[in-house]
């Protein structure tokens, strides 16, 4: 599953970030994700309390900020809400976009202990 290899990688990260730290566990981790990042947000929660088991993170609170996707028409520079990737400009129906937000994956703040 696509969610469980992300979900490890951050455990990877936080594994490394608290050993740098001279910490024992994670208290608290808040990622950043965005809406056109291909993550299904339900599969992630879903596996989750599995990925993190005997890692740093069991037991550490998870927040996750969803970032909604955001572009910029190559055409009419208009800027708007993009819910899906092939998405259209709304304004002038252009597929030429640059994409402005929603693709981030990120660990946005990690507290240790
Ligand atoms: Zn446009």
């Amino acid at each position: 599953m696509h969610e469980l290899s992300i979900a490890l990688g951050i455990v990877n990260i936080a594994e490394n970030e608290t050993k740098k730290a001279n910490a024992k566990k994670v208290e608290k981790i808040e990622l950043e994700i965005g809406t056109l990042a291909g993550i299904a947000f339900d599969s992630l929660d879903f596996i989750w309390p599995s990925a993190v088991k005997n890692t740093v993170l069991e037991g550490a609170i998870k927040r996750i900020h969803i970032i909604e996707g955001e572009a910029k028409c190559g055409d009419c520079h208009h800027i708007f809400k993009l819910k899906k990737m092939y998405d259209s400009c709304p304004k002038c129906n252009s597929y030429l976009k640059g994409i402005i937000k929603g693709k981030e994956l990120r660990i946005k703040y990690l507290e240790v202990s």
